[in-house]
């Protein structure tokens, strides 16, 4: 029985990690990130001690040159804990103004329009996203696209209009071919979502899918992290799966669902019937 369980659990994770590549290859990435706890669970040593084992088998092996310091998570969590610095802004305008002339990384390079961000400056609930896409970067507003009419009606579900709500991405210009933004680029540009949540105050943020939620709190494994929840400079902040995915499996939509309730039920908000199937 006991063996049973560990390979249904061993099964699901497996299922869960043919989703994600799936989906991520869809979005045209070559490379993904894995969760650590993952990779435990498969039995996967982790890479110290795969380096220890395969120096062990390559005696003599060559002392290993140290390694570059890399971008990684803790830092890109330093950069949105750490304060904005000397920009500091006396209402959205202004932060919509600095980014639209912002030339602080390559993406500003390629970029059609920014897409700062738009939506009630006093919603309860901001939604984050990742970077535009082409109708985002081509219109200059966020979730515009499929994704963003899917994202339009799970804030109707929830007895919201798109205008109640705050719609941001971590990245404000579009990456070339709607590839991940890089770590530096979202260490550079999560100044000005650290600087639009100061001035909205919202009472709870909704992390769309993977990459908000690692530029946001620096942690990784959305499919274990969603439904959670997590602070942000004092906010609630609930992750959960990008509409992308949704549109890709959309059988996931129940789990969202579960996750936006659970946003409701926590600002004492009632929480309307079930969305009809195209929700
Ligand atoms: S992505 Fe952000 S940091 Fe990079 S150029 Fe655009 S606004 Fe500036």
């Amino acid at each position: 029985m006991t063996k049973k369980r560990e390979v249904d659990g061993f099964s699901k994770v497996v299922a869960d990690i043919e989703d994600y590549v799936a989906f991520e290859i869809e979005e045209g990435r070559s490379e993904v990130e894995m969760d650590g706890a993952v990779i435990a669970e498969l039995g996967v040593p982790p890479p110290a001690a795969r380096a220890a084992a395969e120096a062990e088998l390559a005696k003599p092996a060559k002392p290993a040159k140290p390694a570059k310091p890399a971008v990684t998570s803790a830092s890109m969590v330093s950069a949105a804990t750490a304060s904005a610095g000397s920009a500091i802004w006396s209402d959205l305008a202004a932060v919509a103004a600095d980014i639209a002339g912002c030339t602080k990384c390559e993406l500003h390079k390629t970029r059609t329009n920014t897409v700062p961000g738009a939506g009630s400056p006093h919603p309860e609930i901001l939604f984050v996203g990742e970077a535009p896409g082409a109708d985002e970067d081509a219109q200059g507003i966020p979730f515009v696209g499929r994704a963003g009419k899917l994202l339009t009606k799970m804030i109707e579900a929830m007895g919201y209009q798109r205008d109640d709500v705050f719609i941001a991405n971590i990245a404000k210009c579009r990456p070339p071919a709607n590839r991940k933004p890089e770590p530096e680029e979202m260490e550079l540009c999560i100044p000005y979502l650290k600087g639009q949540i100061a001035l909205l105050s919202p009472r709870v943020i909704v992390c769309l899918g993977a990459t908000a939620t690692e530029g946001l709190l620096g942690l990784t494994g959305i499919t274990s992290l969603r439904g959670t929840w997590h602070t942000f400079e004092g906010i609630d902040v609930m992750p959960t799966f990008h509409p992308s995915y949704l549109l890709r499996k959309p059988g996931a939509k129940k789990e969202v669902w579960k996750d936006l309730q659970a946003v409701l039920t926590h600002i004492g908000r009632p929480i309307p019937p079930v969305p009809d199937r195209e929700a």
